[in-house]
C-alpha cells in the first residue's frame, strides 16, 4: 500500500514537472521570438516626421523623414494620405547624397555603416522588402544610426513590379509595412529598381504621388552595377569622370551605389569615394523629402 503510493506521488510529481516545462518553455519562447513590438528610437536619435496633415519638413531639415503611421493606420484614423504633389527642394553648395540600393546585406551593409559611422557622415539606404525579412536587425541599425531608409520594392523582380501600377504599389504597401515592423516609423521616399525611365508610365506617378511617396532618382553612380566599376579602383574613377563632365550637379550630387551581397568593392571603395568628395568640398546629407530632382 505504502508503494502504491509512493508511485502515486512519484507520478504526480513528474506531471507537475512535464506541466512545469511547458510553462517554462512557453514563456521562453515568447521572450526568444522576434520583437513583436517596433525598435524604440534610441533618446538620442535624431528624426524628422512628416506632420498629421502629411506637412512635409522644412527644406532645410537635415534629418532622416519618416511617417509615424502606416497607410492603413492614416486610413483609419482619417488622417490626409498625401502631401499633395508639390514641394519645395533644397540646394546647397557642394552637397552630396551618398545612396545605396538593394540591401539591407549582413555584410556589406553593416561594413558601410561602420566606414561612414567612422567618418562621422550619414548615408540612405533603399531597402528590398525580402531583405528587410531576412535582416530586420541590419535595418534597425541603419534606422538607429541616425542613416535614412527609402524604399525599394518588395521583390525587386521587373516582370512583377512593373506589370502594373497595382502591382508595384502592392510591393510598396509589403514592403513600407515589413520596414514598419522593423523600425516603428515607415519611409516615405522612394526609388523605383532600375529607375523611373522606361518602367514609369504616368499613371505610376500618380499611384505614387496619391499614397504620398516621394520617388528619388540619381544623377552620378559608381557603375557598380552596371558592369562599369567591377573593382573600387574603376569606381572611385567614374565617379571622379562624372564630376569633372557634371559640374552643375555640385548642389545635389546623388551617388547611385548597392550594398547587396556582390557588391563587395562598393564597400572597398567607399573610403576613397568618401575621401574624394570631400577634397573637393562636398559636404553630405542624407536625402531627405526636399531632396531635388536629379536632373
Ligand atoms: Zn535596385
Amino acid at each position: 500500500m505504502k508503494q502504491v503510493s509512493k508511485l502515486l506521488l512519484g507520478c504526480v510529481f513528474i506531471a507537475a514537472l512535464a506541466v512545469g516545462g511547458v510553462f517554462l518553455y512557453q514563456a521562453q519562447h515568447r521572450l526568444d521570438s522576434p520583437a513583436e513590438k517596433p525598435a524604440e528610437p534610441a533618446a538620442s536619435l535624431q528624426v524628422a516626421y512628416i506632420g498629421d496633415d502629411f506637412s512635409l519638413p522644412a527644406v532645410d531639415n537635415e534629418l532622416p523623414v519618416y511617417d509615424k503611421y502606416t497607410e492603413a493606420m492614416r486610413k483609419e484614423k482619417g488622417l490626409p494620405l498625401s502631401y499633395g504633389g508639390k514641394r519645395e527642394y533644397f540646394y546647397g553648395e557642394r552637397v552630396a547624397y551618398l545612396t545605396f540600393d538593394d540591401g539591407p546585406n549582413r555584410e556589406n551593409t553593416s561594413r558601410i555603416l561602420d566606414i561612414l559611422s567612422r567618418e562621422g557622415i550619414h548615408g540612405t539606404f533603399f531597402l528590398t522588402g525580402q531583405n528587410v525579412e531576412r535582416y530586420p536587425d541590419v535595418v534597425k541599425r541603419i534606422y538607429q544610426s541616425g542613416n535614412a531608409i527609402g524604399m525599394h520594392s518588395y521583390s525587386h523582380d521587373y516582370k512583377k513590379i512593373y506589370a502594373s501600377p497595382q502591382a508595384y504599389m502592392q510591393e510598396m504597401a509589403q514592403t513600407e509595412e515589413l520596414i514598419y515592423q522593423a523600425i516603428g516609423v515607415r519611409p516615405i521616399i522612394s526609388r523605383a529598381p532600375g529607375g523611373t525611365s522606361g518602367h514609369f508610365t504616368k499613371e505610376y506617378w500618380q499611384a505614387l504621388s496619391d499614397r504620398g511617396y516621394i520617388e528619388v532618382g540619381w544623377n552620378a553612380l559608381t557603375g557598380d552595377a552596371d558592369g562599369t566599376g567591377k573593382t573600387a579602383a574603376a569606381e572611385v574613377e567614374n565617379l571622379k569622370s562624372q564630376l569633372q563632365a557634371r559640374p552643375y550637379l555640385h548642389s545635389h550630387l546623388i551617388i547611385l551605389m548597392h550594398d547587396a551581397s556582390g557588391h563587395e568593392a562598393t564597400v572597398q571603395a567607399l573610403p576613397e569615394i568618401i575621401r574624394l568628395l570631400r577634397s573637393q568640398g562636398y559636404t553630405f546629407r542624407v536625402v531627405t523629402t526636399a531632396v531635388p530632382q536629379p536632373w
